[in-house]
């Protein structure tokens, strides 16, 4: 089970969400193939995305995209993050998901060199019912996912917020897999700031407290420096979940345009189609892509 707990520390001025996504990222890892690096990478992406279905989600149907592209080898990431009262629903893929790099010089695995520092993090809330757009763009910090995901808060939304994200990889797949963020509310004290500062200091690492099996109460705890802290909510949940189906891939097909359409339907005869989310096929025969073609 991927828990989500959220809290409340320094009476309220300080908002904080966690969560333990160990399974979570084990299952990303087994169905995009992913080597450790990049199990690392869209590890930390897939927990930051689905904690923001809690803290940037409002309405029910609204959803999130979130999309990477730094120059690195690994190429674009994109993971899509929708909710309903308990569950953050989130699905990822990428370009090259069979990267693998040498391990940096303090023995960490090298998300930054796999994504690459130059570029930039899209943020697209997209709202249903009244079909709006909120588009954030930041320049990534260093591709190392929680920096640039800081600065994105700080930059677009003016939200003072600490981000950390961790997955521990070994030879037997994920370990450990969790993340956290802190935000402060405006009447946040400079008091405040200083005491968390400093629980940060000793704080081990997310991925390490995971590991040592400390409950989402506890790390809240530790990573505030607030003994105090309310409990909002503990029985969130994280899930991957696609919501792809046929009728996606039939628009998909019709909009690439009669051109383009005629052309596979005389050369190729079919169309094969798979979803990059959960790699599910759709088969589409001559028949099927002719009556396409009559829609457009
Ligand atoms: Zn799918």
């Amino acid at each position: 089970m991927n828990r989500v707990a959220k809290f409340l520390a320094y009476d309220g001025k300080v908002s904080l969400v966690c969560t333990n996504t160990t399974e979570l990222v084990e299952e990303i890892r087994n169905l995009h193939d992913l080597t450790p690096t990049t199990t690392a990478a869209m590890g930390r992406f897939a927990t930051i995305s689905g904690m923001m279905g809690f803290t940037d989600i409002k309405e029910k149907d609204d959803y999130i995209t979130l999309q990477i592209k730094g120059d690195g080898p690994m190429g674009k990431l994109i993971s899509v993050v929708k909710r309903d009262d308990v569950t953050s629903k989130v699905k990822v893929c990428v370009d090259n998901p069979h990267v693998e790099l040498p391990l940096k010089s303090n023995g960490k695995l090298d998300v930054g060199g796999a994504i690459g520092k130059n570029g930039f993090l899209n943020i697209i809330n997209k709202n249903e019912v009244t079909d709006t757009n909120y588009t954030g763009l930041v320049p990534l910090v260093s591709g190392e996912i929680a920096e640039d995901f800081t600065e994105y808060f700080a930059q677009s939304k003016q939200k003072p917020t600490v981000i950390a994200l961790g997955v521990l990889v070994n030879k037997n797949g994920v370990k450990s897999s969790g993340g956290y963020m802190i935000q402060l509310m405006p009447d946040a004290t400079e008091e405040d700031i200083v005491k968390i500062e400093k629980a940060l200091e000793t704080a081990p690492t997310i991925s390490e407290m995971i590991s040592q099996n400390k409950s989402l109460e506890d790390i809240a705890k530790i990573v505030t420096g607030d003994e105090n802290i309310l409990i909002l909510a503990q029985e969130l949940n994280m899930i991957y979940e696609c919501d792809c189906n046929k009728e996606k891939f039939e628009k998909g097909l019709i909009s690439i345009g009669k051109e383009e359409l005629s052309k596979i339907i005389n050369e190729d005869g079919k169309a094969d189609t798979i979803c990059h989310f959960c790699n599910k096929e759709y088969h589409f025969s001559k028949e099927e892509l002719e009556d396409l073609l009559n829609e457009i």
